[in-house]
């Protein structure tokens, strides 16, 4: 069957305009400035050949006489650019506003920076910098040493030692202390962290061997020992992060593996993961392995991620006895694993106010994990008056208790409790205002629960206040 339009729709193709006429186009032209010329009129091209299909599905386009068309083409050409470069534009990284009360939260970039280390990577790192120069001596410095010297101090370690995360870490330790030997590991510890990170598959890439003993749930001493044979080289005592086996439970402490370890001439290392180095158990976080307990239990080496609970920079920090991290660092792979400048310095940010005692207030993180019910319900209080303010009455609002997560693999199974403030609206689902708040500027994410949009200011910022306010106030304007 012949589409009747078909015929006209073909002719009106010649009345597209020109990519230099859409340039031209006061809209397109305005552009210009910030997405440079070559590449609108790459986004010109694309605008055009999908107009092109539009005009043979759209008989509206081409009613008209040949001038009204020709306009209405070159018209809808112009704001069809400015759209796609705004499209392309929102999906840049950039600032969101974290209303959903999970702190260490992986698809929103994990931790966010102190002020300290967000100036420290601007400021000092972000021009010229003494990374592998030592201003007394004007001679090359070593690379990292101040930043490796202050997570010594804070963790009572030997040395220290920093990589791109934690898997890296994982990785060049047991590749350059167990390669072509084998790791005695429990079978409740075989886990997978997030997405990529199987223990397993790790040791498999490492080429180091498994010797899995003990069961999911309990794993003793002797299970360790009786496994133990010439090719072993070490234990591996891997930090279950996301999940929790509660129960009938049994594993050695770091105490017993590391003496067991010893007398038989082999290492103890520990992925402690999160990477707590401050005592969170009076916060509902009792499981998270302190990083010096377990050096001081013994432990050879112990790896943990730098943007978990140390509320820092993406890195893996290897830490542990002096000739055992000397051994990681003398690795080739390590130069391929090796961190930037501008990590080194927010490291070195975020340590300052650990060794400083100004953590809980600094470092985001630990502020969010130790505000109190009591703080938060006076700040939602606050925030839920300035809403019905602003809304006049158009949002129906109020307050509720219920939970907060950690995030980011850290404490499974604890969900402290926390103050959520409830929108709903009567023209408005909760669906919809939530895509609306994501689509704000900047993006709010929130969370929707029991059929209610909740917000957990727990993880805004106090300076984000406003503009949270704003996005909430167009949701009904
Ligand atoms: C999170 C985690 C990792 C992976 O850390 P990244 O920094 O994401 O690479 C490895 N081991 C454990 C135990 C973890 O909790």
């Amino acid at each position: 069957m012949t589409n009747p339009e078909e015929p006209r729709a073909k002719e009106v193709l010649r009345l597209l305009p020109s990519v230099d006429a859409v340039l031209q186009s006061e809209t397109a032209a305005r552009l210009v400035p910030e997405a440079g010329k070559g590449r609108l009129t790459g986004l010109v091209r694309t605008v055009l050949s999908d107009l092109r299909l539009r005009v043979l599905a759209e008989p509206s386009l081409s009613e008209g006489d040949e001038r009204s068309v020709r306009l209405r083409l070159l018209e809808t050409a112009s704001s069809m650019t400015a759209e796609y470069w705004n499209e392309s534009k929102g999906q840049r990284l950039q600032r969101v506003i974290n209303a959903t009360g999970v702190i260490v939260h992986t698809n929103l970039g994990r931790a966010p920076l102190s002020e300290s280390a967000r100036r420290a990577i601007l400021e000092e790192a972000g021009r010229y910098c003494n990374l592998e120069y030592d201003l007394a001596a004007g001679t090359r410095g070593a690379r990292g040493a101040r930043a490796e010297g202050l997570i010594c101090e804070a963790t009572g370690a030997e040395a220290a030692l920093i990589v791109n995360n934690c898997a890296a870490a994982t990785m060049i330790v047991l590749k350059a202390l167990a390669e072509g030997g084998e790791a005695v590991v429990s079978r409740g510890e075989l886990v997978e962290i997030g997405g990529d990170f199987r223990v397993p598959d790790v040791m498999a890439q490492s080429g180091v061997r498994i010797r899995e003993v003990g069961t999911t749930n309990r794993t003793r001493l002797s299970d360790y020992e009786d496994a133990a044979g010439p090719e072993t080289r070490m234990y591996l005592k891997v930090h279950t992060s996301n999940f929790k086996v509660i129960g009938f439970t049994e594993s050695p402490s770091i105490r017993e593996l590391s003496d067991s370890a010893h007398e038989r001439g082999l290492l103890l290392y520990e992925d402690a993961g999160s990477g707590a180095i401050v005592d969170l158990a009076d916060h509902g976080l009792a499981d998270e392995p302190l990083i010096q307990k377990s050096l001081e239990a013994g432990a050879d080496v112990v790896t943990f991620s730098g943007d978990k609970l140390l509320g820092g920079m993406q890195a893996g920090i290897i830490v542990g006895r002096a000739d055992v991290v000397s051994k990681v660092r003398r690795h080739p792979l390590y130069r391929a694993l090796r961190v930037d400048k501008l990590i080194y310095a927010g490291i070195e940010a975020t340590l300052e106010s650990f060794l400083r005692g100004t953590h809980f207030k600094d470092v985001p993180v630990l502020r969010m994990m130790v505000t109190s019910k009591g703080e938060l319900m006076s700040r939602s209080e606050g925030f839920a008056a300035r809403i019905a303010e602003r809304t006049g009455g158009l949002l129906r609002i109020g307050l509720k208790e219920g939970t907060f997560a950690v995030g980011g693999g850290s404490a499974p199974g604890a969900f402290p409790e926390s103050i959520l403030v409830t929108l709903s609206s009567t023209s408005l689902s909760p669906n919809r205002m939530e895509s609306s708040l994501r689509r704000s500027k900047p993006p709010v994410i929130a969370r929707i629960e029991d059929e209610t949009l909740v917000l957990d200011l727990r993880t805004v910022f106090e300076d984000e206040e406003d503009e949270l306010l704003d996005a909430l106030a167009s949701l009904v304007a």
